[in-house]
């Protein structure tokens, strides 16, 4: 049995113009999820900096970690470093929330923790 390379020019073609939550502004391939750090919350243990270190840093000012990218480790990675953190301040929002999540978070007191700065 031979194949018939016309037959590539008989599948219909996949709406690309319809939204699947995986567009490029809202992470691309990877995920249709974004990973966001209640920062009034964290404890500065940096388990999730240690864990998916291309995605959360711990922050200077109050020494609490923030997730500085979405697209720097894999789905697993991040979820690991979710699971590890003790009091459950890391969790899967929707893309189109991290703006509105970041304007309330700006409204909170935070102060530092008084943890020694990083090396
Ligand atoms: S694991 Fe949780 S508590 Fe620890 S640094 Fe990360 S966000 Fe903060």
């Amino acid at each position: 049995m031979t194949n018939d390379p016309s037959i590539a020019f008989q599948v219909k073609a996949l709406d690309e113009n319809r939204p699947n939550g995986k567009e490029p502004v809202l992470g691309g391939k990877l995920r249709s999820k974004a990973v966001w750090v209640d920062e009034s919350l964290c404890i500065g243990c940096t388990y999730c900096s240690c864990v998916a270190t291309n995605t959360f840093v711990m922050e200077k000012v109050n020494g609490r970690a923030r997730a500085i990218r979405q697209d720097g480790d894999k789905t697993d990675l991040i979820q690991e470093a979710i699971d590890t953190c003790p009091v459950n301040c890391i969790e899967w929002v929707r893309f189109e929330d991290l703006q509105e999540l970041r304007i309330k978070l700006a409204s909170k007191p935070i102060r530092p923790l008084g943890l020694p700065p990083l090396r």
